[in-house]
């Protein structure tokens, strides 16, 4: 039997259609949220990640700022940019693309970030609050994969989880999100021994390892729910062949294009899984979609916050 296809875009239109209707009900109450996102350099992947968001600021109804400071940029510049930002109440949230030049402290620039604006959830105060429970800004790629279970109706409490990988933006928040929705996690990464045994076990199957295709099907327990966040980029054709055997359409288009976009599990798994999520249009772009409802998420924070009636008042004062 097929897979049911978790479509994220699919999601992600219906994530976006809540949110322009949440923004539009803040604007007329005098909120207009926006989203600064801070762009070094001119790497190419980079200039089309930023870009991509800032089109879905547009087609939320989001302000949008975009910064460019140069690829010799230092820690003290960015930091300064940062500063401006956390300061700047037009300004609910903040995104720092990455990577940042090898100059550039990165860790320093995310710690520099206001967390109440951190819309990646990268910064460790938000981290803490998730290890916690407590209500903060999670990062967009495991906030996502979440919503995806959720809005298809998949069984969580009492599943047996199994996140391949424990990267600090994706597989650790992602064990954590399903820790806390009563889920039985085991978190796998490159030490772990007998991984097929692993993976045999789950339920709920979340891949984000960075290798293409490297789950095997046959791994995969029948009826399991499969998201694939693995996003890698196969040019070999040997490499095709191993991954598209059974997808002839697929095969073709790489021969005409000379690459392919692949996740961590292997295609073949479509004949097995219960369900799963395509790649690409599965978690990509639930992670955009994240990125909007967390800024708009800050605004609302941030404005029902103490903090806030205080930076305004000083604003006013001055
Ligand atoms: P990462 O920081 O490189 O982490 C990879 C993790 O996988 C590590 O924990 C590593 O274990 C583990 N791993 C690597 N090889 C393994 C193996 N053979 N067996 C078991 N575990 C193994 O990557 P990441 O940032 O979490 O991203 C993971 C993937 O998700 C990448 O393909 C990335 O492009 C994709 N991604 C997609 C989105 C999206 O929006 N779709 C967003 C973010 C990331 P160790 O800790 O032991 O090294």
């Amino acid at each position: 039997m097929t897979a049911r296809i978790l479509n994220g875009t699919k999601i992600r239109d219906q994530i976006f259609a809540e949110l322009r209707d949440e923004v539009r009900l803040l604007t007329s109450a005098g909120v207009h949220p926006g989203l600064a996102a801070v762009l070094v350099g001119d790497n190419p992947a980079s200039e089309l990640y930023v870009k991509s968001k800032i089109a879905a600021c547009e087609e939320i109804g989001l302000a949008s700022a975009l910064l460019t400071p140069p690829a010799t940029v230092t820690t003290l510049d960015m930091l300064a940019v940062v500063e401006d930002l956390n300061r700047d109440n037009n300004v609910d949230g903040i995104l720092i693309q990455l990577p940042l030049p090898p100059q550039v402290d990165t860790k320093r620039i995310l710690e520099a970030v206001d967390p109440a604006k951190d819309v990646d959830g990268f910064h460790p105060v938000n981290l803490g609050r998730l290890i916690s429970g407590r209500p903060g800004l999670v990062a967009c790629t495991p906030a996502g994969c979440m919503e995806v279970l959720r809005r298809n109706d998949i069984q969580i409490e009492s599943a047996n989880a199994v996140v391949l990988g424990r990267s600090d933006i994706v597989g650790k928040p992602m064990a954590l999100l399903l820790m806390h929705a009563n889920a039985t996690v085991t978190i796998c990464h490159s030490k772990t021994r007998n991984l097929p045994g692993s993976v045999r076990g789950a339920d709920i199957l979340v891949a984000a390892m960075g290798k293409a295709g490297y789950v095997e099907a046959n791994w995969i327990k029948p009826s399991a729910a499969v998201i694939d966040v693995g996003t890698n980029r196969v040019t070999d054709p040997a490499e095709a062949e191993r991954l598209f055997r059974n997808f002839p359409a697929r095969l073709e288009k790489f021969r005409a294009k000379g690459t392919a976009l692949v996740g961590d599990v292997h295609p073949d798994a479509i004949n097995i899984a219960g369900a799963l999520t395509p790649v690409p249009g599965g978690v990509g772009p639930m992670t955009i979609a994240m990125l909007m409802s967390n800024t708009v998420k800050a605004a609302r924070l941030r404005r029902a916050s103490p903090r806030f009636s205080a930076t305004q008042s000083t604003a006013r004062a001055r």
